[in-house]
């Protein structure tokens, strides 16, 4: 079975203390994680050391980083590196988050660079793609994202693509409350499943995890991932609240 997910996006939020009480919280609320699923926090850089502390040597959770630069080193200023993020216990780096792609104008182009820097170093991409609201809108959200996934992700060969994670995240969704619904969400993880079918072979396309992101929340997440292709969640502002987030891990299939 395809690993099940459950990634909590912090984004720029909490101070250092909140940081710590919510994971101890976390930790505090019983959630019973099986061999084929997993919990991500995607916490700001400067919490890594605090988070990979207060985790170290619980299985399954993993702390991820929420993107990074597409060098190894160099002349960069204020820029962290993937194999920077490894070199302190970040396995998972989000990579093409939406908000990204619109506030810092990272293109397909660039992420298939970071992309390469991630994989490069046997670390796991999280690969953010996802329509705006015109785009649904106009019913061409599957063209849409089956262009992100052609020029972000699949020059990839067939051994780097079962690496990656990939979080659909309708943006017209993220933040605003307003929740793809199963079906919607369900009818294009199909899609991108398919796309990944038709590129890379059906048994590859089968072993990739592919999350839902936009509002989720306990109330809904259970019928998210019930669908059969939706492996588990990139959550923002639930996984903020623990005992929100606590019911999304238990909600994993
Ligand atoms: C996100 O930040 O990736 C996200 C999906 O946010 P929210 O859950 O708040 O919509």
């Amino acid at each position: 079975m395809r690993k099940q997910i459950a990634a909590a996006n912090w984004k720029m939020n909490l101070t250092s203390l909140e940081a710590s009480q919510l994971l101890n919280e976390l930790l505090a609320i019983p959630h019973d994680l099986k061999s084929h699923q997993e919990v991500v926090f995607a916490v700001p850089s400067i919490y890594i050391p605090l988070a990979v502390s207060i985790l170290a040597g619980k299985p399954n959770i993993y702390i991820a980083a929420q993107n990074c630069h597409q060098k190894n080193n160099g002349a960069y200023t204020g820029e962290i590196s993937a194999s920077m993020y490894a070199s302190v216990g970040v396995k998972h780096i989000v990579l093409g988050h939406s908000e990204r792609r619109e506030y810092f104008g990272e293109s397909d182009a660039l992420l298939a660079e970071k992309l390469n820097a991630v994989l490069a170093i046997d670390s796991t991409p999280i690969f953010c793609c996802g329509e705006p609201l015109a785009i649904r809108e106009a019913a061409t959200q599957n063209e849409f994202v089956e262009a992100q996934l052609k020029n972000g992700l699949f020059h990839l060969s067939a051994t780097e693509i079962v690496k990656v994670v990939i979080a659909y995240e309708p943006i017209w969704a993220i933040g605003t409350g307003k929740t793809a619904s199963s079906e919607q969400a369900q009818e294009i993880h199909a899609y991108i499943r398919k796309s990944l079918a038709l590129k890379y072979g059906v048994a590859i396309a089968d072993e990739i995890s592919i999350l839902y992101g936009g509002s989720v929340k306990a109330s809904n997440a259970k019928e998210l991932f019930s669908q059969p292709d939706v492996d588990g969640g990139l959550v923002g502002g639930a996984s903020l609240i623990a005992t929100e987030f606590a019911a999304i891990i238990n909600a994993l299939k």
